[in-house]
């Protein structure tokens, strides 16, 4: 069996979710299991009909009505024999009778939040599983949890718990074997008190992957509305081009720096297996896409590995400096340093550290104001706002390369790099510009690594 992921772009509308039932169309032999997001962009919907109960007492279901009864009008799917109209509307009511309780009681916590968002997954796939039996295939909706999908109460970020890992084959794998074309819900399962809860935003992703490594799949294929991973941003460097393989580590670190192609954590269920992730462009059908896998293997016979497999940049990012004004040699000055963002829930991304100083990254987003009052009394510090993070992610046993190469280019374009750090994951190299000059050097430094040698090689 093989898992096929769409994202809520490629089930956007009706003519969406058509092309989405060609290509598992082509694709049928190989036993798929589907899983969906949220049709377009139902979740934001969602949320913001939340928000406008919770402070308006307002109650507006109207763009997710629309769009998921014009969905169904548009795929036929309106005939007497069908039930999809009813169960639609039934959902409809409930998340109207829903969004009443909020208004009255003015209240939403992250576990009606949950709640809330799985309208979007449940209401997709119902009418994308009522479309594919109408055009003949053995297709039947499911909510995750209907199949093993059991998780922690930590709503809006929830985890899985490891009995998923069973719970999950015991009820896929029969369906399959009984040639049913499950459609399951991505995003959503349940704790262990029955309440809904969801993975986090983007976390259709894991739910794919996780059904592909507990089934033990052939493979897991993302659907997404771009050609794959790309070597940078095509919105900074207009010549980037999808890279042929990655490993699930380069994959995961492009995740979190940048290229918002597959969710951080969608890898790790894959990477315990050794389930191949294809990232495809369900636009583009015929392009190659990305191929995610344990160890690369060289695109052409003989051909060696590109040394870099892509670039990315994170914005708006602030730097702080952290100088200590205690003794040199005095121990726990970091754990208390870390301590400190800990107690305040701030993430931190890149840390350098001396002897007596530590600069880190934080996203912008942070307010940092009872920090720096708790730092500034073991240290003096600098907030330097404005920066961004380039990341360069490639083989690193070729690190002195990579970083020789990338300095002379930043040199060359006259931009300084304030601070430098090397992954723990052994495969991305990191560092520091000003914002305004992060495009020129992500430009620059792809320049060097992939057109450099592609025009070489015409010669
Ligand atoms: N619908 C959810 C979201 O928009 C989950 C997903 O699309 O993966 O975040
Ligand atoms: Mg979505």
């Amino acid at each position: 069996m093989i898992v096929m992921k769409f994202g809520g772009s490629s089930v956007a509308d009706a003519s969406r979710i058509k092309h989405v039932a060609d290509i598992v169309k082509t694709q049928f032999e190989k036993k798929p299991v589907l899983v969906l997001s949220a049709m377009g962009d139902t979740t934001d919907h969602l949320l913001e009909a939340g928000d406008l109960a919770l402070k308006n007492g307002k109650i507006d279901v109207d763009k997710v009505e629309k769009l998921h009864l014009a969905t169904v009008k548009n795929l036929k799917l309106t005939g007497k024999q069908q039930t999809i109209q009813k169960e639609i509307s039934d959902l409809l009511d409930e998340l109207t009778r829903l969004l009443s309780g909020i208004s009255l009681i003015r209240e939403l916590s992250p576990r009606t939040k949950d709640y809330l968002v799985s309208f979007g997954e449940r209401l997709s796939v119902r009418i994308a599983a009522a479309y594919l039996k109408s055009i003949g295939m053995n297709a039947r909706a499911f909510d995750a949890w209907e199949l093993g999908f059991l998780s922690n109460s930590n709503y809006t970020q929830a985890e899985l718990i490891k009995e998923s890992w069973d719970l999950i084959p015991e009820k896929v794998l029969p369906l399959v074997k009984g040639n049913v074309l499950p459609v399951v819900t991505g995003f959503l399962a349940k704790d262990d008190k029955g309440c809904i809860t969801t993975l986090g935003r983007g976390g259709s992703d894991l739910s794919a992957t996780m059904i592909a490594a507990a089934c033990r799949a052939a493979e897991v294929q993302v659907w997404k509305d771009v050609d794959g991973i790309l070597t940078a941003d095509p919105r900074i460097v207009k010549s980037a081009r999808p890279v042929q393989n990655v490993t699930y580590d380069e994959a995961a670190e492009l995740a979190y720096f940048g290229a918002q192609v597959l969710h951080p954590r969608a890898m790790q269920p894959c990477m315990k297996t050794g389930t191949p992730v294809l990232v495809k462009n369900s636009y583009n059908i015929t392009a190659a896409g990305t191929r995610i896998e344990q160890t690369l293997t060289a695109p052409k016979k003989n051909e060696p590995l590109p040394v870099v497999r892509a670039i990315t940049s994170k914005h708006k990012v602030t730097l702080v400096d952290i100088v200590s004004t205690r003794m040199l040699g005095q121990y726990g000055f970091l754990a208390e340093v870390f301590s400190i963002f800990a107690r305040h829930n701030i993430s931190v991304d890149m840390v350098a550290t001396s002897e007596v100083s530590v600069s880190l990254t934080l996203d912008t987003a942070f307010d940092l104001g009872e920090v720096k009052k708790e730092l500034g009394k073991i240290a003096s510090v600098e907030v330097k706002t404005g920066k961004a993070i380039v990341s360069i992610i490639g083989n690193v046993k070729r690190s002195s390369e990579i970083l020789a190469r990338a300095f002379r280019i930043c040199q060359l374009i006259g931009v300084t790099v304030q601070m430098v750090s090397q992954g723990a994951s052994k495969v991305n190299i990191s560092f520091i510009v000003n914002d305004s000059e992060a495009g020129e050097v992500v430009k620059a430094l792809h320049m060097d690594f992939f057109e450099a040698a592609a025009k070489k090689a015409e010669v």
